[in-house]
């Protein structure tokens, strides 16, 4: 018998489904869970921010979906269009469902009260972005639906109005440490294990579905779109647990990130029209990309400006190039794009009308995280095998419906469709599961963690080696890599988890500690590290946003392929596994734009 004083006190929380992460992907799988299980349904939605400030609300420039409002459009123009600018890393049946279901989607949403932008004659307006195009690359067409530059803004109190109306419990700042699994990693998961950020208390949260929605991990760079709570933490949780990351070499930079801030100024510029000017002030992007010119991928935009920077051809011989905008007039940047024009007033003291602005590539987006399928099972292996119980969605997860990069737009209907479908499937789970078992060992050990932060005299900051990390992962493991940057990469990370392993806490307290929060993220990032550089190294290609200078090409017959990267338990290299490409109607070819 346990003797029931020796245990760690823990608060419990006995509920039918847990949703971590209050961002689009997981407030749509909460409203799914409410609707589908009715009204007395215990649901929880975990966030170690509050719901509003999830980073949903940062998306800018749109929600793509063929509606055809304003030119003809099709939805299998869109899947063909998700499957190249992935440079064919794409799973074409999750695709489809993805593009497919776009339409409704935007309509659902619009329904939920979304307050889309609209044209004249009251139909939801649609803009231009990088890499739609019409018929198969025929020329750009306007597919992204908008809110002004304030559409992930719009969305995210959207769906959050519609929880609150329907009675979802919303546990806000509880930071999630550990997943409960009892059976180990061929087992159910059974809930998950958080510290209350206000008190520093630990709580049991019991369910008999799991939805990680945690989104990406951005903040492994030090130039970046990402805000500072974009640590990993759903991702880093899995692979401890022993399970997969799926194609973590694949990270996006985004073309036009504020000079030395990093801070996105939406491709929602060039989608009205603007364009990149070179030190010389030529629009070099028609060089790169003779038919889609500004508005090619992303990674292709980002790769030009560095080879443009790297023949002499950077603003003043400086690692930068200009976005220009003046052409767009008061009209379209005051309405269309009011956040963005302050930001360049606020931020550089420029004015768009008059001034260039200052640009180069910010790390953006991960493709890559916890494999699902395309209801959001989680997948325990490359064969395919779901673990019960546990489903993930958003920016974490890895359907894989961006391949090696992800189009603008697509993300913001990634979570949409994808939260969806997983709140759906997990209310069927719900339904005809157990009660959950708990896992003390899974609460024990978040406790002890807690416990000897907070008790170590003395250490590193944890700020000093993330700095370090950010650093190296931005100038080794950026947008360009090779076989040796990729090594000394490895090498410095390991050092820096080493040294991570006795950071102290100077903030001894309980109330808001946002010093062990540092630490605790401290620990996600560098595990996201260690299997991002682990995945970037084994790959000897260039394919979307991989690419490698000692490899330029690539290459399908070796490498069309996912990767599944497993944390070796001893601290040693991650194990890596491949898994085929799902290809059902678009054979790879090259890619021009
Ligand atoms: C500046 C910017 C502009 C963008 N613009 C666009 C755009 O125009 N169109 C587009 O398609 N995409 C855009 N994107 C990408 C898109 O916004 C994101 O990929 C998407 O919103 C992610 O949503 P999510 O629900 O997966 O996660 P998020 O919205 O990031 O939410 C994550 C949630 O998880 C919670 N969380 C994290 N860790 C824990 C933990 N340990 N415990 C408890 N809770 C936790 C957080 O509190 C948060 O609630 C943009 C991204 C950025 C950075």
């Amino acid at each position: 018998m346990t003797d029931a004083s020796a245990r760690p006190r823990v608060r419990i929380h006995d509920l039918d489904a847990v949703v971590v992460g209050a961002g689009g992907a997981g407030l749509y799988a909460a409203l799914e869970l409410k609707r589908n299980l009715g009204p007395e349904a215990r649901i929880g939605v975990i966030s170690k921010l509050y719901p509003s400030r999830s980073h949903t609300g940062a998306a800018q420039g749109g929600v793509c979906a063929a509606l055809g409002t304003t030119e003809e459009d099709h939805w299998e123009w869109h899947w063909f269009d998700t499957v190249k600018g992935g440079d064919y890393l794409v799973d074409q049946d999750a695709a489809e469902v993805m593009c497919h279901d776009a339409v409704e989607t935007i309509i659902n949403l619009e329904h939920l009260g979304m307050p889309f932008n609209r044209t004249e004659e009251g139909r939801i307006d649609q803009r231009r972005f990088g890499g739609h195009t019409r018929n198969e690359g025929e020329a750009p067409v306007r597919r992204a639906c908008f809110a002004a530059d304030r559409t992930g803004h719009a969305i995210l109190q959207t769906l959050f109005q519609q929880c609150i109306r329907l009675d979802v419990a919303f546990y806000d700042e509880y930071q999630v440490l550990d997943l409960q699994m009892p059976d180990g990693p061929d087992g159910r998961v059974t809930g998950v294990v958080a510290l209350q950020t206000s008190t520093s208390e630990i709580h049991s949260f019991r369910a008999k579905a799991v939805l990680f929605a945690t989104g990406g991990f951005g903040k492994i760079f030090k130039v970046t779109s990402n805000a500072h709570t974009l640590t990993g933490d759903g991702v880093a949780i899995a692979y401890r647990r022993g399970l997969p990351l799926e194609d973590m070499e694949f990270f996006q930079f985004h073309p036009t990130g504020m000079y030395k801030l990093g801070f996105l100024l939406s491709e929602a510029m060039r989608g009205e029209g603007g364009f990149l000017v070179n030190g010389e002030g030529e629009r070099f992007m028609e060089r790169y990309a003779p038919t889609m010119k500004d508005l090619a991928s992303r990674d292709v935009v980002s790769r030009s400006i560095y080879q443009e920077i790297a023949a002499g051809r950077g603003v003043n011989g400086k690692d930068f190039v200009h976005l220009d905008v003046r052409h767009l007039g008061a009209q379209v940047l005051n309405e269309k794009l009011p956040d963005m024009s302050g930001f360049i007033r606020t931020y550089f003291g420029l004015e768009p009308l008059t001034d260039l602005v200052p640009i180069q590539p910010t790390a953006h987006y991960a493709m890559g995280g916890i494999p699902t399928d395309i209801d959001g099972r989680v997948l325990a292996d490359e064969g395919g095998r779901a673990v019960p119980g546990f489903y993930a969605a958003g920016e974490c997860a890895c359907v894989s419906v961006h391949g090696g990069n992800r189009l603008g737009t697509n993300s913001l209907l990634d979570i949409l469709v994808f939260g969806r479908r997983a709140g759906i499937a997990m209310a069927d789970e719900v339904r005809a599961a157990e009660a959950p078992v708990a896992d003390r060992a899974a609460e024990a050990g978040v406790t002890t963690t807690r416990d000897e932060l907070l008790a170590r005299p003395d250490g590193e900051r944890p700020a000093v080696i993330r700095a370090e990390l950010a650093e190296i992962m931005f100038s080794h493991c950026g947008v360009y890599r090779t076989a040796a940057l990729l090594g000394e990469c490895r090498t410095a990370v390991r050092a820096l988890a080493e040294r991570a392993a006795h950071v102290v806490v100077q903030d001894k307290g309980r109330r808001y500690n946002t010093d062990l929060a540092d630490a605790l993220e401290l620990g996600f990032l560098l595990d996201c590290a260690e299997a991002t550089v682990a995945s970037a190294a084994a790959r000897t290609e260039s394919r979307g946003a991989h690419a490698r200078d000692d490899f330029p090409d690539r290459d399908d017959v070796d490498w069309l392929k996912h990767t599944f990267a497993f944390r070796d338990a001893a601290g040693g290299t991650p194990r890596l596994a491949y898994k085929p490409v799902t290809i059902t109607r678009f054979p790879p070819k090259p890619r021009v734009y």
